[in-house]
């Protein structure tokens, strides 16, 4: 469920700042800000609001994560919908999976992000690594009817060889084929730091896969900070015209969720190695400024950095005091 798309039955907001909980209905708080930016040049927003969380082991079932992220403080979470490195994977309770949505329609959480399998190639060379990558995702796709109005997210493909522009055409294609109207959740293609033969590198590339698919209607796209910085995206001196050139090639509106990480490596380095907010090379001012950006806002922020449960939390605090600065 989008934020701009939920009910009315909340509870009033309770200060100046919206609580997390009750920030849907807020939606048009993010126009005031582009607003007053625009207008007044307000040098930072009037109001950030976003959804935060980071990712969550599945390991105790759906529920389990849920009151996990409660306690985290969050309120939006990422988890591997199957086995991440392949193998075998736990049927999923559908009593445990409708208490999990009981419990995100109260708290006001936002859209969950799951995530497909690394091994999970839709554009393998390898016929049988192609055809497991395939029966993997349609495997995924009934294990997410269980999640009705939340996001898969999963790292469009590697092209092995073959070429961007074939790898491109068989995504589009696998996609296509599990795509339909009725889909009850939106697929996301994750942008890409480029590494070896990885399809999705740039925001031109993902373009072509959505222009590939039918329903695309039911494709948006996740943004990773560490990716697209490694893909050579300058999101630290120039967040407004990396924003901008991803609406010109494949639309804001497609930008669902964004997975918030420091990197490790420079801009262009082509490397996907994920670090803690604040100690790699984007810095904390330019996640600050993400989290904190008119065109983010209503947006699930997922963090994927190296840390335990302490460190999630130290940083889910953070991003809110970021959030609540006036
Ligand atoms: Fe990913
Ligand atoms: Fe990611
Ligand atoms: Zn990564």
């Amino acid at each position: 469920m989008h934020p701009t798309q939920r009910g009315v039955e909340m509870p009033p907001p309770t200060g100046w700042y919206p609580e997390p909980r009750d920030k849907f209905q807020f939606a048009f708080l993010p126009m005031i800000d582009c607003f007053a930016r625009i207008c007044y040049n307000t040098p930072k927003g009037v109001f950030t609001v976003i959804y935060i969380g980071c990712h969550l082991s599945v390991t105790n079932g759906c529920l389990a994560m849920g009151e996990t992220m409660l306690g985290f403080g969050g309120d939006t979470f990422a988890f591997f919908t199957r086995n991440p490195r392949g193998g075998k994977s736990r049927e999923i309770d559908p009593a445990d999976a409708a208490a999990l949505s009981a419990l995100l329609a109260r708290e006001g959480f936002g859209p969950l992000v799951a995530h497909g399998s690394y091994t999970m190639n839709l554009c393998a060379a390898n016929p049988a690594t192609l055809q497991n990558g395939l029966e993997m995702f349609a495997d995924d796709m009934k294990r997410m009817a269980y999640f009705p109005g939340q996001y898969y997210n999963f790292h469009p493909g590697a092209h092995v060889g073959q070429g961007a522009e074939k790898g491109i055409e068989l995504i589009s294609a696998a996609l296509d084929r599990f795509l339909t109207p009725d889909l009850p959740f939106t697929v996301l293609l994750e942008t890409m730091a480029g590494k070896g033969s990885e399809v999705g590198g740039s925001f031109a590339q993902l373009r072509q896969v959505i222009d590939g698919v039918a329903h695309s209607e039911k494709l948006g796209v996740c943004l990773d900070t560490c990716h697209v910085w490694d893909a050579g995206y300058d999101i630290v001196n120039d967040l407004d015209g990396v924003l901008t050139e991803f609406d010109k090639t494949v639309g804001l509106s497609r930008l669902k969720a964004v997975h918030l990480n420091d990197s490790k490596n420079d801009l262009g380095s082509h490397k996907d190695r994920h670090e803690k907010l604040g100690q790699g090379r984007i810095g904390a001012d330019a996640l600050r400024r993400a989290v904190r950006h008119p065109a983010l806002q209503g947006l699930p922020f997922v963090l994927e950095t190296p840390n335990d449960d302490a460190g999630y939390i130290e940083e889910i605090v953070l991003v809110k005091e970021w959030m609540a600065e006036a």
